[in-house]
C-alpha cells in the first residue's frame, strides 16, 4: 500500500489516463463470462471487478505512479459507460425488464430478441467500442454511481486519483442516430440536453472530494468542422460556470489538437492533456505557437501509451524540459490510456533477455513515467542510472541483427519503381487471364477461409503440445482440404480455395513463420467487451525463411482441375494487427513485409497457381486521423500492395478483398492497389457498393459480396440472384464476380454450404440472362 502523498511539488506528478482492466490472468474475462453463463453471481463479478481495480492501484502507485485514474475500469467497454453514466439507454434495451447489469450487457451483446448497439473501431487502434444510439426523443439523466464509487474507493484506500469520463463533445460525435431518429438527426444538436448532465457528474465528483475531473476528448484530434469546435467552446464555458467544482482538464490523444488547441486555451479549463508522441509531437510547436499554457496545467503524453517499446527517456526527458517553460505545471504520463497494450513485459519469461529489455507494456510504462517525474521533481541527476539503462536497451536494438538484418535492407534499397508496376496495361493482362482460365461469366468463388470446427482448433492446439506429430496434423488438414475442395467441386463453384485451415488468424499464421516477428505468450490486449488479442510484435527486419503457403496451396491444387486460389495477407493488414516498430517509417516496414509476400506469390506462380489473393481488410483502418497525413499514407501503403503481387505474369490473376462498403475516400486507392479483381462487402447495402465503383469508372473486375457471412441466416436463391441482377444493372457481366462479403470461418459448415449452394444456384439462374 501507498502513502498518501502530502507534498505537492509544482512539476513532474507521475500519471496516467487509463491501465489495462482485464488483470494478469484475464480474471475479468473469465468473470464476465462466468456471469453470462449463469456461473458467477453479479456479486462475485463484482468483487472480482473490485479486486482487480484494487490490484491496479497497487501496481501503478508501487511502479510510482503518484496520482491514478478512476473510472477508467470497465465491465466491458468506457462509451458504453458513459451511456450509462448520461442515461442514454435505448428504449428497447430499458423495455426489455431486465435488472441493471443485464441491461448493460444487453446494450453490450443484446439479449433474448433485442439487439445490442452496434460496435466499431475506437480511433486508429484495435479497440472497439459500443456507439451509443441517440435521437430527437432522447432524454438525459445523470447517473454518477460508478464514477463516484470507483473515486471513492480509490480515495479510502488512501490514493490521489482523478476521475477519467469521456467528454461531451467526443460522446455525442461518437454516437449514431438510432433506428428511430428523424431523417438528417445529428447528435450533436443534443449538446443543450447533454450538459446538464454532465454539469451534474461534475458535481457528485465534487461532492465525492474530487481535486480534479478529467474529461476526455479524442474527436479533437480528427479535423471538426468549425461547427463542432464551437460547440467545444461553449461545452467547456458552460461546464466550468459553476461558482464550485472541481478543477477540469481535457485530454487528448493519438494525434495533435490541431484548431482546437487555440480553442481549448481560450476556454476557462485548468488544464490539458496532450500526446507528444508520433504524429503528435507537433502540439509542442502548437503550444509554443500561442503562448503555452501559463498558469494551467499540463498532462504531457511523453511516453507512448499504444505501442510496446521502452521510451527513449532522453528523449522524453528533453521535451518535457522544453514544455516546462510553457505550462504552470507539468506531469508526465503516458500519450494515452494503457488499455492497448499488454499488462507486463516481466511475464514474457520465454523471451529472449536481451529482446526482452526492449520491451515496455503497461506495468513498465508506468515505471518510465514515474523515472520522469522524478526527474523533473528532482533534477537528471536523480535519475542517471535509469537514464543510461534507457541508453543501453535502445543501443541494444539499434544493433541487433533482429532489427537490422543488411541483406533486406540491401534489397529494400534497391526496389525500384518498375518493381512496383505490372508491366502490362490491365486490358492486356485481362485478355491473358480469361484465356488461362477460361472461367464462364460471372465466376462464381469464396473469399478464402471455410468454417473453423473445433476439430480443427484441437488439431492446432495438439499440434503446439506436441499431442499431436507433424504427419498426424498434416494428415487432419489435407482432410479437410479434401472436404472442401470436393464440397466447391459439387456446388460448381468456379475458382476453389483451399479454406485456410492451417490458419489461427490472418495475420498470426504469417507473424508466426516470418523473420522480425515475435510473439509474446501473455501479451493480451482487449479487442471489445471480453475478447482479447494478442498482436505479434513486428520487432525487426522481416524476411522470409521459406515457403508460408505452398504445400497446402498445391496439395488442394492437385485435388482439382478448377484453379486454387492462393491466399496472402497484405502488407498494410500485416502492419495494422501487429504491434510495430517505431524506429522506422512504417513505409519501410510495409516494404519489407512486401518483398516477403513477393517471393511466396513467386513460388506459388512457380508451382502453377494461376490466381493470388492478397487480403488488404486494413487498409482503411491504418488510414491518418489527420486528413492532411492521408495522402502520404495511400502512397506508401498501395505501393507496398504493388511491390508484393508486381511480378507475376499477365495471365497471373490478383485479387484482393476488403471487409466493407464504405470506401469514400479511399476509393482512388482502390484503383492503385491495380489489383485484377477485389471482392468487398456488399450484401447490407444491397449493392450499393456497385453503382459506388461504376459511377467511379473503376476500370477492373469486382466481386460485391451477395451475402453477409456474419448473420447465421442461409439467403434463398432468388434472394440472391436479385441482388445479381442489381449488379449487373451496375457493372458489366464481363466485370462481375459472385462470392459472399468476407470468409466463412466463423459460419457452421451448414450454413456455409447450404449459402454457398444458393449461391451458385443463383448465378446460374441469372447467367441464360446474359446471352451465353
Ligand atoms: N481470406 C480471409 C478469410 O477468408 C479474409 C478475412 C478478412 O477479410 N478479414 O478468412
Ligand atoms: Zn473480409
Amino acid at each position: 500500500m501507498t502513502e498518501i502523498q502530502t507534498a505537492r511539488a509544482a512539476h513532474g506528478r507521475a500519471t496516467l489516463h487509463g491501465y489495462p482492466r482485464q488483470g494478469h490472468g484475464r480474471e475479468l474475462k473469465k468473470a464476465v463470462e462466468g456471469y453470462w453463463a449463469g456461473r458467477v453471481t453479479e456479486g462475485e463479478l463484482l468483487g472480482t471487478a473490485a479486486q482487480l481495480r484494487a490490484d491496479a492501484r497497487r501496481e501503478t502507485a508501487g511502479s510510482g505512479i503518484e496520482e491514478i485514474p478512476t473510472g477508467d475500469f470497465s465491465l466491458y467497454d468506457h462509451v458504453l459507460d458513459t451511456a450509462w453514466a448520461v442515461g442514454a439507454v435505448p428504449a428497447r434495451h430499458r423495455a426489455a425488464g431486465l435488472g441493471e447489469l443485464d441491461t448493460y450487457f444487453a446494450m453490450a451483446r443484446g439479449a433474448a430478441d433485442v439487439q445490442p448497439l452496434e460496435m466499431t473501431k475506437w480511433f486508429d487502434t484495435n479497440y472497439h467500442y459500443l456507439v451509443p444510439e441517440l435521437s430527437q426523443d432522447t432524454v438525459f439523466s445523470p447517473d454518477s454511481r460508478k464514477q463516484t464509487a470507483e473515486f471513492t474507493e480509490a480515495r479510502d484506500a488512501g490514493y490521489a486519483a482523478r476521475p477519467v469520463l469521456l467528454g461531451p463533445i467526443s460522446f455525442l460525435l461518437l454516437s449514431k442516430p438510432a433506428p428511430e431518429a428523424s431523417p438528417g438527426f445529428e447528435p450533436l444538436t443534443l449538446l443543450d440536453r447533454l450538459l446538464p448532465v454532465y454539469a451534474s457528474l461534475l458535481d457528485d465528483l465534487r461532492e465525492a472530494g474530487a481535486e480534479w475531473v478529467q474529461f476526455d476528448e479524442p474527436v479533437l484530434v480528427q479535423d471538426q468542422p468549425g461547427a463542432v469546435l464551437s460547440a467545444t467552446a461553449r461545452a467547456y464555458r458552460e461546464l466550468c460556470a459553476a461558482p464550485v467544482r472541481p478543477k477540469v482538464l481535457v485530454a487528448s490523444y493519438f494525434d495533435a489538437l490541431g484548431d482546437a488547441l487555440p480553442v481549448l486555451a481560450d476556454s476557462p479549463v485548468e488544464g490539458l492533456a496532450l500526446d507528444f508522441t508520433g504524429p503528435a509531437a507537433s502540439n509542442l510547436e502548437a503550444l509554443a505557437a500561442i503562448g503555452g499554457l501559463p498558469d494551467r496545467r499540463l498532462i504531457a503524453g511523453v511516453v507512448d501509451g499504444r505501442n510496446v517499446w521502452a521510451a527513449d527517456l532522453e528523449r522524453a526527458l528533453s521535451t518535457l524540459a522544453t514544455l516546462l517553460g510553457l505550462a504552470g505545471r507539468v506531469d508526465p504520463s503516458p500519450s494515452c490510456s494503457l488499455l492497448h497494450v499488454p499488462l507486463d513485459a516481466a511475464a514474457e519469461r520465454d523471451l529472449d533477455p536481451q529482446v526482452a529489455r526492449w520491451l515496455s507494456f503497461a506495468r513498465q510504462k508506468t515505471a518510465e513515467v514515474a523515472v520522469l517525474a522524478r526527474a523533473l521533481r528532482e533534477g537528471r541527476d536523480a535519475v542517471v542510472p535509469q537514464l543510461a539503462a534507457s541508453r543501453a536497451a535502445l543501443a541494444s536494438r539499434a544493433g541487433s541483427a533482429l532489427t537490422r538484418d543488411a541483406a533486406v535492407r540491401d534489397r529494400c534499397a534497391a526496389v525500384t519503381g518498375a518493381d512496383t508496376r505490372r508491366p502490362q496495361p490491365y486490358e492486356e493482362r485481362a485478355a491473358a487471364q480469361r484465356a488461362r482460365l477460361g472461367l464462364p461469366l460471372l465466376p462464381t468463388t469464396t473469399i478464402g477461409s471455410f468454417p473453423q470446427t473445433s476439430e480443427l482448433r484441437a488439431a492446432r492446439a495438439a499440434l503446439r503440445t506436441g499431442r499431436l506429430g507433424e504427419d498426424g496434423y498434416r494428415e487432419r488438414i489435407e482432410r479437410e482440404i479434401r472436404n472442401v475442395v470436393a464440397f466447391q467441386e459439387k456446388a460448381g463453384l468456379d475458382v476453389l480455395v483451399h479454406g485456410e485451415p492451417e490458419r489461427n488468424d490472418m495475420v498470426q499464421y504469417f507473424a508466426e513463420q516470418l523473420g522480425g516477428f515475435l510473439a509474446t505468450r501473455h501479451g493480451w490486449v482487449q479487442s471489445y467487451g471480453t475478447r482479447y488479442v494478442r498482436p505479434p510484435i513486428l520487432a525487426g527486419d522481416v524476411s522470409r525463411h521459406a515457403p508460408m503457403t505452398l504445400t497446402w496451396t498445391r496439395y488442394a491444387q492437385s485435388l482439382t482441375e478448377r484453379p486454387v486460389k492462393g491466399m496472402l495477407t497484405g502488407p498494410v493488414t500485416m502492419l495494422a494487427w501487429s504491434f510495430v516498430r517505431d524506429d522506422q517509417p512504417l513505409a519501410d516496414t510495409a516494404r519489407q513485409v512486401a518483398l516477403a509476400l513477393r517471393d511466396e506469390i513467386a513460388d506459388l506462380e512457380a508451382a502453377g497457381t494461376a490466381v493470388v489473393q492478397v487480403d488488404e481488410p486494413a487498409l482503411r483502418e491504418l488510414l491518418p486521423l489527420r486528413r492532411a497525413a492521408r495522402p502520404a499514407y495511400l502512397e506508401w501503403a498501395t505501393e507496398a500492395f504493388r511491390l508484393a503481387t508486381g511480378g507475376v505474369r499477365a495471365d497471373t490473376q490478383i485479387h484482393t478483398h476488403m471487409c466493407y462498403a464504405e470506401f469514400g475516400e479511399i476509393l482512388g486507392a482502390i484503383e492503385a492497389l491495380d489489383a485484377d479483381v477485389i471482392s468487398l462487402e456488399a450484401a447490407r447495402s444491397r449493392m450499393g457498393i456497385a453503382r459506388e465503383l461504376a459511377d467511379a469508372d473503376y476500370p477492373r473486375e469486382v466481386g460485391p459480396g451477395v451475402y453477409d457471412i456474419h448473420s447465421p441466416r442461409v439467403p434463398s436463391v432468388e434472394e440472391i440472384a436479385d441482388l445479381l441482377r442489381r449488379a449487373l444493372g451496375a457493372l458489366p457481366p464481363e466485370r462481375l464476380w459472385v462470392n459472399p462479403d468476407c470468409g466463412l470461418k466463423t459460419r457452421s459448415p451448414e450454413e456455409a454450404g447450404a449459402a454457398l449452394e444458393n449461391m451458385s444456384a443463383a448465378t446460374q439462374r441469372v447467367r441464360p440472362s446474359l446471352g451465353v
